[in-house]
């Protein structure tokens, strides 16, 4: 049933992006320096350079360049040297046919690699995909290439990493392995068919994902066996230095947000304890420090938040702070938590995510987003988002436009603009 519906929100992905189609120019020309016919010096002062220009805008990273990272971005026909840190697969410039996907393509040309693009650190998502001059929207970038799987035998090998890793067949949480595979069609006998980059690929499988994103993965060259290549497409104009992103949609995936809701009520179950003891912090009697530290002693990230937040609101000082406000903040409005337990609701126990209060859902539909590895923290990352505006979840849209509640989520997050403007 999860490959199913998997599978058909691949699909949907993929229809949605054909129908974006139509609305894109055709490639427009740009000239830069090629590096081609560079050597590994000059191509690493030329990739320092732009590190540089990078590091000066979003902070310094470490990274290193070696001959082999050169080596990988001339296999690929990349414009800068690929940082050794990032080299975790075999550079490819076509896509690998396995199984009985032999003779697919409609042609077998390269798509020409835009050298206007870097890879470079981009944490906590290891490595990212950035633009080191002006993009245009419709501007075709380069394909996404991989090994191309039945999709089938794909998810069974899946399957048996995590048995054999974990010892079940749960499919959550998400193993890396699984993370860079895009559908590309029906296939031969229907069983579908991914481009798993994983093993084997280049620079496009360091794109990361956005609430936001800037591009996406387009169809093209369709052959005889039902499933085609991917180029990656500009969907606006990207400034210089930008990342570039794409909506990896899993929110969509019936069963992946089933098991969203299933972690979300098993996070709060944990907490339930100490979520019923925040309301002794809205004492008048209560001394912030020592009540909070009380009321989060070994609690989660959730209810330590929560605990925190209820003191400031009350204009108490708040508790010297270890670590950087937390992510979880963004999700919630301590005014309704505050009116909750005021009105004398409690934090009863929750059978289905339904029943979790609607004050803290949101928060606790994230921390299970986290717990499945789903999670999205592009909104604290500007040069994936500037405007910061990040529903904590992959694909999911803006809470504010859907509450995760009542009915399924609008698909149209998958283009750019749509919702979030
Ligand atoms: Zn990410
Ligand atoms: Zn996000």
């Amino acid at each position: 049933v999860r490959e199913r519906s998997r599978r058909r929100i691949l699909e949907e992905i993929e229809r949605s992006d054909g129908a974006e189609r139509t609305a894109m120019k055709e490639e427009s020309d740009v000239t830069l320096q090629s590096s081609q016919c560079e050597d590994f010096q000059s191509a690493s002062e030329r990739t320092r350079q732009a590190l540089k220009e990078l590091a000066s805008r979003w902070g310094e990273e470490k990274c290193s360049l070696s001959e082999a990272g050169y080596k990988w971005s001339r296999e690929v026909g990349f414009g800068y040297v690929l940082p050794t840190e990032a080299m975790t697969c075999r550079p490819i410039s076509l896509s690998l046919p396995r199984e009985d996907m032999s003779a697919s393509y409609s042609s077998r040309t390269p798509v020409k690699q835009h050298q206007g693009l870097i890879v470079a650190p981009s944490p906590p998502c290891g490595f990212g995909l950035f633009a080191t001059c002006k993009l245009s929207k419709g501007e075709v970038l380069g394909e996404y290439t991989g090994e191309i799987r039945n999709y089938r035998i794909w998810c069974d090998e899946i399957k048996a990493r995590k048995v054999a890793a974990r010892g079940s067949e749960a499919s959550s949480p998400f193993v890396i392995e699984e993370l860079y595979a895009a559908w590309a069609g029906s296939g031969p006998a229907m069983a579908g068919v991914v481009i798993d980059a994983f093993a084997a690929g280049n620079a496009a499988r360091f794109i990361n994902c956005s609430c936001r994103p800037s591009c996406t993965f387009r169809n093209f060259g369709m052959g005889s066996e039902n499933h085609s290549r991917l180029e990656v497409v500009a969907l606006r104009d990207i400034e210089p230095w930008e990342q570039l992103s794409v909506d990896y949609g899993w929110y969509h995936d019936p069963d992946t947000l089933i098991e969203v809701q299933a972690q979300a009520v098993a996070a709060y179950a944990e907490d339930i304890l100490q979520l019923q003891a925040l309301k002794d912090l809205l004492q008048p009697s209560a001394e912030a420090s020592s009540s909070t530290a009380r009321a989060a002693a070994g609690g989660s990230e959730a209810v330590e938040m929560l605990a925190e937040a209820l003191v400031e609101a009350r204009g108490r000082p708040p508790p010297i702070r270890a670590a950087p406000v937390s992510f979880l903040r963004r999700f919630l409005d301590v005014e309704q938590v505050i009116s909750y337990i005021q009105c004398g609701k409690s934090f009863a126990a929750a059978e289905s995510y339904r029943q979790i209060p609607d004050p803290v859902w949101p928060v606790y539909e994230v921390v299970g987003a986290q717990r499945v590895g789903i999670a999205c923290r592009c909104g604290m990352d500007p040069s994936l988002n500037s405007g910061g505006r990040c529903a904590g979840i992959i694909g999911r849209p803006m809470q504010a436009a859907h509450s995760g509640k009542d009915g399924p989520a609008p698909v149209t997050s998958y283009h750019a603009g749509s919702l979030f403007g």
